[in-house]
């Protein structure tokens, strides 16, 4: 494996063995649905919506440091019982989203179907997590270590996209990379395997399981909240094949904007899902499971109608991923306050932390060393560091600034931010985060978009996925896995990673 780090790998292609590799993986990610729904320039033309197009992929997995793959992998069920914990920390909760809502409605108005679902009660206990925890490697002197860039608690999505890149790497190295007339360096590649669709559909079984039969006596099942016009649809169809093939777990998908039309709560204290099949009515499912793709942005709630539909799936029944609590323990000034220690002793473990974890355990050691500096941008003095820092055209080139947001595209990168914060009322840039740039190692690699070879420097951000299972009520973790990684690169002039944003693509790991 040494060749790889030699600078030959990847290797230099002919125009010949260029053209053959894309069209090899042309064909491979449509045979085996490593694919989206087109982009609009083309759908438009596809009024049947039958078409569907290759995602975004490299030609050959990125070089991925061994040891960094491991820890992250190992400490993923860490992070899911911080993360379980703090979702059952209404008081901590409070206090964070009492930071932002000021001058974020998104946030407030999520907080508020929470409130409402509290007045009355919750029925359901059990909240499932399936988060991915997403890291780049920081070169520090001589050692290397994956540095957090966030956790999401919602919609954390490529899982099944995930599982079939790795398999194509691996199809690649074995039949297509041997072939090549510089191949030395790309021969024995050592490629992990990669079972993160397998993996969420799991914790999605673990909780159908623990929702047990009706009582009211009709089949259960597993609702997928979507977003209309989803183009990565596929991605969702292999965690529902994987997860419906795992014992006939009937798999449903909506639409979120269609929540209130095709779902009731059923008039009993219990408060029971109810989904009418709209193919034929004649058909009811009590949802054991709802798995939010949507509703993690102010997009999916352009009326008041679409935050009656959050309340109504918060308030039944049903087993949520993620509950409300849960969606909000995911906020960017979560992990800013996790990370940021006390004036007195920047040494310490923060007490943020400390509250969730043993300041002694190796554990919370392990977890705080993937920490990168991250600052408040409200008046308490870090905060007034970090303004300082935002503000200031030559300091700002270091940081990223971060709204409460998911999904990609919110962000604000170094000259912008001083920009970005001159259109902010400043009693409001406390709903913003300050986060330290992580610059990872210069890589190489080729990129597959669109039919195109994009080829150059790149940018590597891994995602370990994980599962749990919690009561939220007396914190017992009923279930508590790591669930495979993801791998996204995207050019290294690009400051967004997000593939369904457009910028990243694809990858899996080649450890080094
Ligand atoms: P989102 O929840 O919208 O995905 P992220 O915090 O993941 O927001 O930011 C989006 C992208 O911006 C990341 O995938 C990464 O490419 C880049 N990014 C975010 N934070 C950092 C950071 N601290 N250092 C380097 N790049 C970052
Ligand atoms: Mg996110
Ligand atoms: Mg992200």
């Amino acid at each position: 494996m040494s060749s790889i780090t030699q600078g030959s790998y990847p290797p230099v292609l002919q125009d010949a063995e260029r053209e053959r590799l894309v069209q090899v993986v042309k064909d491979w990610t449509v045979a085996h649905g490593l694919t989206v729904r087109p982009p609009p320039a083309i759908a438009g033309n596809d009024a049947e919506g039958i078409l569907a197009t290759s995602a975004p992929v490299t030609l050959f997995p990125s070089p991925f440091p061994k040891s960094c793959f491991e820890e992250a992998k190992a400490i993923q069920t860490t992070y899911n019982e911080l993360y379980a914990l703090i979702s059952q920390d209404e008081e901590f909760l409070t206090e964070m989203v009492k930071e932002v809502a000021g001058g974020d409605e998104f946030i407030a108005n999520l907080w508020n179907v929470h409130l409402r679902v509290k007045k009355e009660g919750y029925v359901q206990n059990l909240a499932l997590g399936l988060f991915r925890s997403d890291y780049m490697v920081h070169q520090d002197d001589a050692s290397l270590q994956i540095k957090q860039v966030e956790f999401n608690t919602i919609a954390s999505s490529f899982g099944g996209l995930s599982t079939q890149t790795s398999r194509l790497h691996k199809h690649l190295a074995q039949h297509e990379y041997p072939l090549l007339s510089s191949s030395a360096s790309a021969t024995n590649l050592d490629l992990p395997s990669n079972d993160s669709a397998a993996g969420l559909a799991a914790g999605l079984r673990a909780a159908f399981d623990a929702y047990g039969p009706s009582t009211l006596g009709h089949p259960t099942c597993v609702l997928f909240l979507t977003q209309s016009g989803e183009r990565n649809v596929f991605d969702q169809r292999h965690l529902e094949y994987a997860l419906s093939s795992s014992g006939s777990v009937p798999v449903f998908r909506l639409p979120f904007s269609e929540i209130l039309t095709h779902t009731t709560i059923a008039s009993t204290p219990t408060r029971q899902l109810l989904y009418t099949l709209p193919s034929n009515p004649s058909l009811v499912f009590e949802v054991a499971v709802v798995y939010l793709r949507a509703g993690y942005g102010p997009g999916d709630y352009p009326t008041q109608e679409a935050w009656e539909a959050r309340y109504q799936i918060e308030r039944s029944n049903a087993v949520c991923c993620p509950t409300v609590l849960t969606q909000l323990a995911g906020m960017k000034k979560v992990q800013q306050v996790l990370a940021t220690p006390e004036e007195s002793n920047t040494n310490s473990v923060p007490s943020a932390l400390a509250k969730f974890m043993s300041p002694e355990s190796e554990k919370t050691h392990r977890l705080l060393k993937t920490f990168t500096n991250i600052y408040p941008l409200d008046t308490s003095p870090s905060g007034l560091h970090a303004r300082s820092l935002a503000t200031s055209p030559t300091q700002c080139q270091k940081y990223v600034m971060k709204p409460q947001r998911e999904g990609g595209g919110n962000n604000f990168y170094r000259s912008a931010i001083p920009e970005q914060l001159k259109t902010i009322p400043e009693e409001h840039w406390n709903s913003f985060i300050l986060m330290e740039i992580i610059e990872p190692p210069a890589l190489a690699n080729s990129i597959l978009r669109s039919g195109k070879v994009e080829q150059g420097g790149v940018i590597c951000e891994l995602g370990v996925y994980g599962t749990c299972l919690w009561d939220q009520r007396n914190g017992e973790v009923k279930f508590n896995e790591e669930a495979g990684y993801l791998l996204r690169t995207k050019g290294d002039k690009s400051e967004e990673g997000g593939v369904a944003a457009g910028y990243g693509c694809m990858d899996s790991v080649a450890l080094v």
